[in-house]
């Protein structure tokens, strides 16, 4: 089934999402037929490199969901914020105020991000007691004891955390239900897939793999014999120009507002190749920016 085609996303990077659809329960009963993008898992783009060689690129460890960020889709959100935007102190052109509702809502869903990674959010305060789900500083949330996830707010009677952000979207009906799973962080970085044209994107991301791995000849990338962890091949994507496309936020405040890079590391693999193309590159974890 082809995913609707959204207009914010058109000629940009964020074109090359992959969405699926999934019935939402409706108040009163009954469902909706709604669309939510592709696990981190099942994301894959196919990019090209100047000198024409094409790679699949592949996404591990929540990788896409984490550091792929886009613009609201819903225009009547960014309509709304544009409302408030045209409301603040000073005169500024009605596209202006579009370009700031769209910034203020990137700001707001990247700091939502890093507080639900984080475990400080209230997106996942605890579905049963309210309570945060991080118990710092102590006494404020759960225990981050696997064998023993207790509230330690005291006089809480919480024996385990339920995180309120992941029922919410099991009650929605979502087929990826915690989207940001794994190692938590105090720092988020998101690559802003909407300040990126597409065709750009695409030979960026090409290019950084022929610039690591020239003619193609580095070997798979196999784990480890003695730390079964599989090495890094690093690849650097540089959006020339283009400053916003690369953001962080660090305990709870953007802390990067206009990077134009960011270092990722990656996997190599010929098994299994489609046609056409040279390689396939999983792209796991993003270790630098600015
Ligand atoms: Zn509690
Ligand atoms: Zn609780």
């Amino acid at each position: 089934m082809a995913s609707p085609d959204y207009k914010i996303h058109a000629n940009t990077a964020a074109e090359l999402l992959h969405y699926r659809p999934y019935d939402k329960p409706k108040l009163g009963g009954g469902t909706e037929q709604c669309w939510t993008r592709f696990a981190t898992a099942d994301e894959n783009f196919n990019v090209v490199a100047g000198d024409g060689s094409q790679f699949l690129v592949k996404f591990d460890m929540s990788f896409s969901k984490k550091h792929l960020v886009t613009f609201s889709k819903k225009e009547w959100r960014t309509e709304e914020e544009k409302w408030l935007q045209s409301k603040q102190p000073g005169q500024r052109t009605d596209e202006e105020n579009w370009n700031n509702a769209q910034k203020q809502l990137l700001d707001n869903k990247i700091l939502r991000t890093l507080g639900i990674r984080s475990g400080k959010g209230a997106a996942v305060n605890c579905k049963t007691c309210g309570h945060p789900k991080s118990n710092n500083p102590p006494g404020s949330g759960h225990s981050a004891n696997p064998a023993n996830p207790r509230c330690m707010v005291n006089g809480c009677a919480c024996v385990a955390y339920v995180s309120r952000y992941v029922e919410e979207r099991r009650d929605e009906g979502k087929p990826d239900i915690d989207p940001y799973v794994g190692k938590s962080g105090q720092e988020s970085t998101c690559i802003v897939l909407n300040w990126i044209p597409k065709s750009e994107f695409i030979r960026v991301v090409g290019d950084s793999i022929t610039a690591a791995d020239h003619g193609n000849a580095l070997p798979d990338s196999v784990p480890h014999p003695y730390t079964s962890q599989t090495p890094f091949i690093h690849l650097t994507w540089t959006f020339a120009g283009r400053p916003g496309a690369v953001r962080s936020a660090t305990n709870g405040a953007l802390s990067l507002e206009n990077g134009t890079w960011c270092r990722v590391g990656a996997f190599k693999s010929t098994a299994n190749l489609p046609g056409g193309i040279a390689a396939i590159w999983t792209i796991a974890h993003l270790d630098n920016k600015g």
